[in-house]
């Protein structure tokens, strides 16, 4: 039976286990990421342990997503990783430099290997045949420390493309004609492997739209061939020797497979708010935007760039319009700069934003309340762009750019003759400098390098061990799809204490029920109840920590999306699943809910549960192995490895 490129990459890697699906396997890790957010984290945890030497060939903490404060959090949390950084021996990514994804894919992807990133974003990179799978903070700080990465074997999903995007269809309408088929759980469990003669037409910096929004399937990952084009790219990154060959066999066998034919596609758009309520560009031309934003790890390349470029040029953008514009990189910046089209884009009347991931996490450019926003980014969950109100609709950056200058959702061929954007491609040869980055081999004594931890950085919160009887109280119950967003909102005013954990946690569900924090505050230990897919979305791992840090001890759920569960073992609150769903229906906010002998339960799967107050007892499943359990048991991850 021949292989997929998945298989081919986790064999390479298998440390314990079998790659049967739904089996835990242990698998090495040789590349991670971290960022101004998540990655504070993961440079506590290796503040507390203390590593002579990281376990990783390649680790990087960038500075994108908390760039803009007006006053000195963010300055504190660069500071912080910067140092840490250095001591540590990873790289270490100044601001401004560019989103973390899209310059990993530039500077650091390699084909074969496996990355786990403290990001949920971080599948882009499996645009070059890397596994690259994101996760919490803590789990990426515990690969940097030699635990490798644990997860359950996936199912492998294949997209076979066929055929040639036209003129102005676009990589991103790829993306949202699979979140069509497959919706936003279509790919839970499951890597996405792109093959098919259509991989062939795509240049690297498409195939990593496509990749980037696997995250969005609910899937573990996504993954490209390594073949001619990713050559080309690394050839243009003056990396080549980073290169292999990496295809899956003839005959590899998957366990779905969905077709979609390149030639068939037209522009299409993700309405409010779910990335897989999708819509063709035509169809909802009545809808007029206040503001657009071309930019993020999804779409924000050179070709999208300038193809947004060619759109604009000559026209001005539309009266009631703001359009934002934020190069993936620097580098792309740069390109931008020296070949003129920066000019045209100004022109336009554009603006033109730093190098981050600004508005796609509501930082600067939140929409005005009950606005309407055309995004070339990749969620639309309310409360993402930073307001509650705002309509976001996810499209191409050529849908955009049309858009912005008609000032209604327009298809860009009924705009102009799109015959004029083929030849929008990537550069032959990219302009390598990579002085904003800190390498490891610059600093001379790391171990002399003092670690500066400002006023806004807190203690990370700990928990003790799982208590044998929990007696605790329900503080909310919530619905289907909640996602990281609701549980611990975007925007600057919020996130720019994401190290201040005290500060932080005045936050949590502060949307979805302003009054959570005041009554959680008054219960010593909870419960929190959820629907179908609870915690999906970011890997945003405060969404697990700041419940911990207020009491929380369990989540019921009919599922759980996987980046959070992993996020709820490693803070120490049982994630529990209904064995019968109907059991959801029957339980309330206010609720007292009684395990007895937990430690003992917990090594049978099952866990059975009184609620007291109703006369009602109901069974669940912890579905965690056995590996998880012990980090359950010692009350989290940090426990774990402090024991260790
Ligand atoms: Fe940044 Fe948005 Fe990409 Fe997240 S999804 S890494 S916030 S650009």
């Amino acid at each position: 039976m021949g292989l997929s490129i998945t298989n081919k990459i986790l064999t390479n890697h298998l440390l314990e286990g079998n790659l049967n699906p739904g089996e835990q396997v242990l698998v090495s890790v040789d590349q991670t990421l971290g960022h101004d957010l998540t990655g504070i984290m993961a440079a506590q945890v290796l503040e507390s342990v203390k590593p002579e030497k990281l376990s990783t060939e390649t680790s990087v903490f960038y500075c994108d997503h908390n760039t803009l404060a007006v006053s000195s959090e963010n300055a504190d949390d660069h500071m912080y990783l910067k140092t840490a950084a250095e001591k540590y021996g990873l790289f270490f990514s100044k601001p401004g430099n560019g989103i973390c994804h899209f310059l990993h894919c530039q500077r650091f992807a390699k084909p074969g290997k496996i990355m786990l990133g403290a990001d949920s974003h971080t599948p882009t990179s499996g645009a070059l045949g890397m596994l690259s799978i994101g996760s919490g903070g803590l789990t990426v700080a515990k690969s940097m420390l030699g635990e490798g990465f644990r997860m359950t074997t996936p199912k492998v999903i294949n997209i076979r493309l066929t055929g040639k995007l036209n003129p102005g269809v676009a990589a991103k309408d790829i993306a949202l004609e699979a979140l069509r088929i497959l919706t936003v759980k279509g790919g839970i469990g499951a890597i996405i492997e792109y093959t098919g003669e259509g991989v062939k037409t795509l240049s690297v910096p498409e195939r990593a739209t496509l990749a980037n929004m696997s995250i969005e399937l609910g899937a573990t990952t996504g993954v490209f061939p390594s073949d001619e084009v990713t050559y080309q790219f690394l050839v243009a990154e003056e990396r080549a020797a980073d290169w292999v060959e990496l295809l899956p066999d003839e005959d590899a066998v998957y366990d779905k497979v969905v077709e979609i034919d390149l030639n068939e596609l037209e522009p299409l758009v993700a309405r409010p708010h779910m990335p897989d309520l999708v819509s063709k560009a035509r169809e909802v031309e009545d809808v007029k935007p206040n503001s657009v934003f071309i930019g993020s790890c999804t779409n924000a390349s050179y070709s999208d760039i300038l193809k947004a470029s060619k759109i604009l040029k000559g026209h001005k953008v539309h009266k009631d319009i703001d359009l934002t514009i934020a190069p993936g990189s620097k580098q792309v910046l740069e390109h931008l700069i020296r070949d003129g089209i920066l000019a045209d884009l100004v022109e336009s009347g554009a603006r033109i934003l730093e190098c981050a991931c600004g508005p796609c996490i509501g930082i600067g450019q939140v929409p005005c309340a009950n606005g309407i926003a055309v995004r070339t980014s990749n969620r639309n969950f309310p409360g993402r762009s930073g307001s509650q109100s705002a309509s976001v609709y996810l499209a191409s950056p050529e849908t955009a750019a049309a858009t912005a200058i008609t000032g209604h959702i327009t298809d860009v061929r009924d705009f102009m003759d799109v015959a004029e954007l083929s030849d929008c491609s990537e550069p032959e040869a990219y302009r390598i400098d990579d002085s904003s980055f800190i390498k490891p081999g610059d600093i001379e004594n790391p171990k002399d390098v003092e670690v500066i931890k400002g006023e806004n950085i807190s203690d990370l919160p700990m928990r003790g061990a799982l208590r044998d009887r929990i007696e605790a109280v329900s503080v909310i119950k919530l619905g289907d799809n909640i996602t990281t967003d609701d549980i611990i909102p975007g925007g600057s005013n919020i996130l720019k204490y994401i190290a201040n954990i005290p500060k932080f946690a005045e936050f949590t569900f502060c949307y979805t029920d302003p009054t959570f924090v005041e009554r959680i505050k008054k219960l010593d230990y909870s419960v929190i109840i959820g629907g179908e897919n609870y915690g999906q979305g970011s890997s945003r791992e405060h969404a697990a920590m700041l419940p911990m840090f207020f009491g929380t001890e369990v989540v019921f759920a009919k599922s759980f999306a996987r980046i959070h569960k992993e996020n709820l073992i490693n803070y120490g609150i049982l994630p529990l699943v209904f064995k019968n769903k109907d059991d959801y229906d029957k339980i309330d906010m206010d609720d007292t809910f009684v395990i007895e002998d937990v430690l003992e339960q917990a090594d049978t799967g099952e866990i059975a549960v009184k609620v007291p107050n109703k006369g009602l007892e109901f069974k669940t499943l912890l579905e965690v192995s056995a590996y998880d359990l012990r980090v359950l048991k010692e009350g989290g991850a940090l426990n774990y490895l402090k024991n260790k």
